[in-house]
């Protein structure tokens, strides 16, 4: 080896260390730091060969757990430090000294799904991204906020022309749009494996673009797409602003499109509303089907909470599960997050999950959640709704019109805040604990009895929320 060649070796090795600090970085503050140093801290990188990175762990129930709990976290991360890098395979430490294969483990162009111990999976087709095991419409909880999206994939994965071109699929961070598209990729690849399925993310599309043009063969690069019948797209709001690029997915778009090809774009917002795009590129996104994913509803977290405690085959008390549908809101991902940590801690130490285990491991999620809405806010909203002065949440009155109100303030306090119930009762002109209880306990009774209250006290408490 030249001096050269061991600069250079030594170079990349060094960016591999500051991509894995970074990714690292991400991940535990996601998942916490006691999961961190049980999890990640052990991991030693390797090596990256051809897209791959190599890390290695020392046991093989942390290799285990770190498949089927972190590795497709770790490779999406990974990806967005660096493009090139597609896969993640982890040996563990004796068994990478003896040289041994990994049981079950395949490579990269093996048939999808075929590798068992692995929830991750690689496709054939090397321009397309790997698919998420876990992300199939089996998987996918059905509610309000998602079912039209949900319906409009369905179509497009069940129907062998395009019902709609393009099917585009919007919404907020962590709601399910790559859920969907992976969906989408699973049920044709099963139902109808001589279609050929392209899943990429809007960034990785740019990438390749641009190393084509570097490479100077675009010509190949435009190949790639014209056997393709099912071309999906995510994120495109990444290509936002950046206009080579715009232009070349632009064409590759029409001429699919002019073939009667599938179509699927995902984006953090609507056609119309997204910025540093091309009018004619926003008319185009506009022609098919715009489908948008709404925020979660508190039925919609239960619901996707219990379906991942199923598939954890772990019992999680139902009082834990509702506890977190309430508390953690923001999105789907950080609610599945935040299952997996108090899962994993229990399996730690060896505890059952209760209550006070699930606030005390996610105390720093559940402050980041708690933020969003105080106690002051909640009453100013109540007393605004219900047409009293905000000064009447601290008073003593006790006439039934501001009575009432106040109880729905503090009942709202108790779902949205972390605050306990003293801590409640001093905000409301320092009343007893036992009041805030018996608030509660009397909205909840109204609620199941009174249908026009309880929409009330949802409408609120969607807005406090959003
Ligand atoms: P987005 O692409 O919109 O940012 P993702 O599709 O990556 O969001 O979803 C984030 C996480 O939440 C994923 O692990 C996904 O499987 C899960 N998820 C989202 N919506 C649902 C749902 N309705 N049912 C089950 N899991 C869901
Ligand atoms: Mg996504």
């Amino acid at each position: 080896m030249t001096t050269d060649e061991t600069a250079r070796g030594s170079e990349s090795k060094n960016n591999l260390n500051a991509q894995w600090a970074a990714v690292c970085g991400l991940l535990r503050a996601e998942i916490g730091e006691a999961a961190y140093q049980s999890w990640l801290k052990p991991i030693t990188v390797r090596d990256i060969q051809s897209g791959e990175v190599k890390i290695s762990v020392p046991t093989r129930f942390m290799r285990d757990w770190i498949v089927a709990h972190y590795l497709d976290r770790l490779t999406d991360l990974w990806g967005k430090q660096n493009p090139a890098v597609t896969a993640i395979d982890i040996a563990i430490q004796s068994e990478r000294e003896a040289l041994a294969p990994l049981p079950g483990k395949k490579h990269a162009g093996d048939v999808a799904g075929a590798r068992p111990g692995s929830q991750s999976t690689r496709y054939s087709s090397d321009l397309s991204a790997p698919l998420d095991r876990r992300c199939t419409f089996e998987q996918f909880v059905v509610g309000k906020p998602n079912e039209f999206a949900y319906a409009a994939s369905r179509r497009v994965a069940e129907a062998a022309k395009p019902p709609f071109n393009p099917l585009f699929l919007y919404g907020g961070v962590g709601l399910g749009k790559t859920h969907l598209m992976h969906a989408i990729a699973w049920h044709i690849r099963e139902r109808t494996p001589k279609r050929t399925v392209i899943y990429l993310s809007a960034e990785k599309f740019m990438y390749r673009f641009i190393r084509a043009l570097r490479e100077q063969n675009t010509v190949d690069f435009k190949d790639q797409f014209r056997s393709v019948d099912v071309l999906m797209i995510d994120d495109v709001q990444f290509i936002s602003g950046k206009d080579s690029t715009q232009e070349e997915f632009f064409h590759t778009f029409n001429s699919l499109v002019d073939q009667g090809r599938q179509i699927v774009i995902s984006a953090d917002k609507s056609p119309s509303d997204l910025e540093g795009m091309e009018e004619r590129l926003i008319s185009r996104l506009n022609c098919g089907l715009v489908a948008d994913i709404h925020a979660t509803t508190y039925e919609l977290r239960l619901g996707i909470l219990q379906s991942k405690a199923e598939q954890l085959a772990v019992k999680v008390p139902q009082k834990v599960l509702e506890f977190l549908a309430h508390k953690i809101t923001a999105n789907v991902r950080e609610l599945e997050g935040g299952l997996n940590r108090v899962v994993a801690h229990a399996q730690l130490v060896g505890r059952d999950i209760t209550l006070e285990t699930t606030q005390e491991v996610l105390h720093d999620l559940l402050r980041a959640n708690d933020r969003r809405v105080t106690i002051e806010e909640i009453q100013k909203r109540v007393a605004a709704h219900f047409n009293i002065r905000v000064s009447d949440m601290h008073s003593a009155r006790r006439a039934r019109s501001v009575a009432r109100p106040r109880q729905v303030a503090m009942y709202l306090a108790k779902q949205l805040t972390a605050r306990s119930l003293p801590e409640i009762g001093r905000k409301f002109g320092g009343r007893d604990h036992t009041t805030v209880m018996h608030a509660v306990k009397k909205v909840e009774e109204l609620r199941e009895h009174d249908s026009s209250f309880a929409e009330d006290v949802e409408l609120l408490r969607r807005m406090l929320e959003g």
